[in-house]
């Protein structure tokens, strides 16, 4: 698991929700994600939630601990190997309350299991932004900003997917689903639903870490677009003045001259009325109102806005 994940997750595990509804959504997920059903004695019913994560494990204690009365133990599993995190069991001794404290969490109804179709515990938003924390601390990841923009949450219960694809597709965020082994994966690619996730649940300070490393990366990689599409350029014609031509034609083409700052405009349109002049000759044809680097810094300007143009928004690296 990368770094950044146990950064998102233990930042998570010390938000706390807003009202006591939101703290049974959070804990409902949870439970979905981590937690095991047992049986004891006389058919009373126990709970038993694994974590690898410490701060997690703290969180779900709390909130069992919060608003139930219910005898708890904690089995910790020190990794034996290097770089082997250690587990963290928390047991909820059978007993004939785990039975309401599993109602309360909507998953028994009556006397029937609810294998993850939560509805009634999402109806208010503070909520569903409370079972969206629960899930990621329970099943999620994400890579870090550096890498691919990746995150995702993974469970063993389809019917649970499928509420989690749900929520995120209400939110808004471009959200897939996909099977691995015996897993159901709900996965976001990108770096925007990232961003949106991370506000969502809470995390402000991941997210702030998160988008300064996209900022940087982007910029990066729309200089690397400018600086490829200028070499390209350069070697597709040695004459400046041709690829100034055709470099505005782009322009004109795609977003018209129209869209252009005034200055920007008039320098087109100049260079388009005299193709072959020389930066010297374009400077007196207008008439001196600009001079020679102020030219020619217009001119590279333009050329900036064709090749952002032939690029679009994506995130190639050569053409
Ligand atoms: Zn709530």
């Amino acid at each position: 698991m990368s770094s950044f994940s146990s950064e998102v997750k233990n930042e998570l595990a010390r938000v706390v929700g807003e009202q006591s509804c939101c703290h049974i959504a959070e804990l409902a997920s949870l439970m979905r994600m981590g937690g095991t059903m047992l049986i004891g004695g006389n058919s009373n019913l126990g709970i038993t939630f694994t974590t690898e994560n410490a701060a997690v494990a703290r969180k779900v204690l709390s909130l069992i601990k919060n608003g139930f009365n219910l005898k708890t133990e904690v089995v910790v599993t020190r990794g034996r190997r290097l770089k082997k995190n250690n587990s963290y069991l928390l047991k909820v001794v059978p007993s004939p309350v785990v039975t309401s404290l599993l109602s309360a969490l909507g998953i028994m109804r009556d006397d029937n299991i609810n294998v993850g179709r939560d509805t009634g515990i999402l109806r208010k938003s503070c909520c569903r932004r409370a079972y969206l924390r629960g899930a990621f601390l329970g099943g999620g990841s994400v890579n870090k900003p550096e890498g691919d923009y990746h995150l995702e949450l993974v469970t063993g219960n389809q019917d649970f997917a499928k509420t989690l694809v749900r929520l995120l597709k209400n939110s808004g965020l471009p959200v897939g689903m996909t099977e691995r082994k015996h897993d159901y994966i709900v996965y976001l690619k990108d770096g925007d639903a990232i961003s949106s996730l991370l506000r969502i649940v809470g995390a402000h300070n991941a997210l702030l870490a998160f988008e300064n490393v996209r900022v940087v990366k982007e910029m990066r990689n729309q200089v690397n677009r400018l600086v490829n599409c200028e070499t390209a350029n350069l070697q597709k014609t040695v004459n400046a003045a041709v690829r100034q031509v055709e470099n505005i034609r782009r322009i004109q083409e795609t977003i018209g001259l129209d869209k252009l700052p005034q200055n920007l405009k008039d320098t087109a349109k100049l260079r388009l009325e005299y193709p072959d002049a020389t930066l010297n000759e374009l400077v007196d044809a207008a008439g001196g109102i600009v001079g020679k680097s102020g030219m020619n810094h217009r001119l590279r300007k333009l050329e900036e806005i064709a090749c952002g143009l032939l690029h679009g928004g994506k995130d190639e690296s050569q053409n």
